[in-house]
């Protein structure tokens, strides 16, 4: 009798945590991937305008991200993601060219709030109380309903903030989204809430070294192939069809689909997946920072959000970005660079620069497309789902699509 199999669809970071996961010898597993690399949203690539690889996008993650920390662990890869030793946030107020660093206290009882050097400027202790609200709100209600949404504490600290984990504007965002990432980061303490990024790209941290570590388990991966339909019989998965190749699924194997929301809406009719999307843009500038360039700067009442100093470049990352991405990418180019000149005041020329629009780069995290992500199990027996999408209880980052393959690992392991 062979050892049943597990086949993943989809080698962006939730099928690559579920490969990982299920590589324990206990069953073959197989990764197909539609596009001749693997790590979907979150990879590298050689861009030949700036003649330098960069990531599709920054990405930033926080020491509170355990899912994605545990992956990075178990491929050896722990050591590419950089950061301050302890949590620390620079910002720029572009309007009134204050600047100040945010430094939450290690542990979770918060008195750096009482610290005016700790804080944001212009603000009292009890104006952070108002965060409480939203830690206590119930389900289905929006962040605008859950706390106030004015004042400098939330101008200048939460909007930023959930802005950026949930890529939706915070005030119509879920506000059971954004708890979830308050309790598991800045409610822990400082500990769980320091800054991280891919020091030497994403790739490097979460694809090649995750790819390396699948080969030597024996985890077949695919490359250039696409899913093109699941044949079903008697509520499960019978064989999975890439064009014209048909590869028949055995009893007691299983699917784990794990590609975007889209994708698996078509393979799978009937299935209810989120239905807006919200767009990202990057702005990458071939220029080595300033000495007294911060590694990562926050920029209130800009055009910009969050600025990320590598040692050969300036990237600049803008949120629920939808409002920019129809204009031309020239002019995008010439409005980020003056903020980014501004907020690190200096006074070069634009530089070779590159623009990434990502119309749909996550789902909306609003109360309505919240309530439309599906669970793990489907209705096939023999068919599970992955993906930031899913109803991970966090909104579309890493650390949800990590959990996700996680989860549907898990489950195959209890014996789907
Ligand atoms: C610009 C940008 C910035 C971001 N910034 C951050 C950040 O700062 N912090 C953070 O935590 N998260 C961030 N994210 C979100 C993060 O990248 C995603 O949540 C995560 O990468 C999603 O992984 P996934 O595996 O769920 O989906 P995907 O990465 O979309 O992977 C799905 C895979 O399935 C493949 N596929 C599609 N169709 C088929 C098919 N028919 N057959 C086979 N394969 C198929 C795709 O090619 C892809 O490789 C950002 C995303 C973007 C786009």
């Amino acid at each position: 009798m062979p050892q049943a199999k597990v086949h993943i669809i989809g080698a962006g970071l939730a099928g690559l945590a579920a490969a990982l996961r299920l590589a324990d010898g206990s069953r073959r597993v197989a990764l197909y991937e539609a596009a001749p690399q693997a790590g979907g949203r979150c990879r590298s690539y050689f861009d030949s305008a700036l003649d330098m690889p960069i990531d599709n996008g920054n990405h930033l993650l926080l020491s509170g991200n355990r899912a994605a920390l545990s992956f990075l662990r178990e491929i050896g890869a722990e050591d590419q993601l950089k950061g301050p030793g302890s949590a620390e946030f620079s910002f720029v107020d572009l309007a009134s060219n204050e600047r100040w660093v945010l430094r939450p206290n290690d542990g979770p009882i918060p008195w750096w709030i009482l610290q005016p050097r700790r804080r944001v400027p212009g603000t009292r202790p009890r104006d952070y109380l108002s965060i409480l609200g939203l830690l206590r709100a119930s389900k289905g209600i929006s962040l605008k309903a859950a706390m106030p949404c004015c004042g400098p504490v939330y101008q200048r600290l939460w909007r930023p903030f959930f802005l950026a984990a949930l890529n939706t504007a915070p005030e119509e965002g879920a506000a059971s989204l954004a708890a979830a990432i308050l309790r598991e980061t800045l409610a822990k303490g400082g500990k769980a809430c320091r800054p991280l990024i891919a020091a030497n790209g994403l790739s490097e941290a979460f694809v090649t070294p995750a790819l390396r570590r699948l080969k030597t388990k024996g985890v077949e991966v695919a490359f250039e192939r696409r899913l093109s339909t699941l044949e079903f019989e008697d509520r499960r998965v019978a064989a999975l069809g890439f064009g014209s190749e048909r590869i028949e699924v055995a009893a007691g194997d299983c699917v784990i689909l794990a590609v975007p929301a889209t994708v698996s809406a078509s393979l799978l009719p009937g299935l209810t997946t989120p239905l807006a999307y919200r767009a990202i843009v990057n702005g990458h500038f071939k220029i080595a920072p300033p000495p007294h360039c911060p590694p990562i700067l926050g920029v209130i009442r800009g055009t910009i959000e969050w600025l990320f100093a590598f040692p050969d470049r300036l990237s600049v990352t803008i949120s629920a970005a939808d409002r920019l991405i129809d204009l031309p990418r020239e002019e995008l180019a010439a409005r980020i660079w003056s903020d980014v000149a501004r907020a690190i005041q200096i006074a070069q020329p634009l530089p070779a620069w590159q623009i990434i629009k990502e119309k749909r780069a996550t789902f909306a995290a609003t109360v309505e497309d919240e309530a439309l992500r599906p669970q793990t199990r489907t209705e096939f027996a023999n068919l599970l789902l992955a993906g930031d999408w899913t109803a991970t209880g966090l909104p579309a980052t890493i650390e949800g699509a990590v959990r996700s393959g996680f989860v549907a690992a898990d489950v195959v392991l209890r014996g789907a």
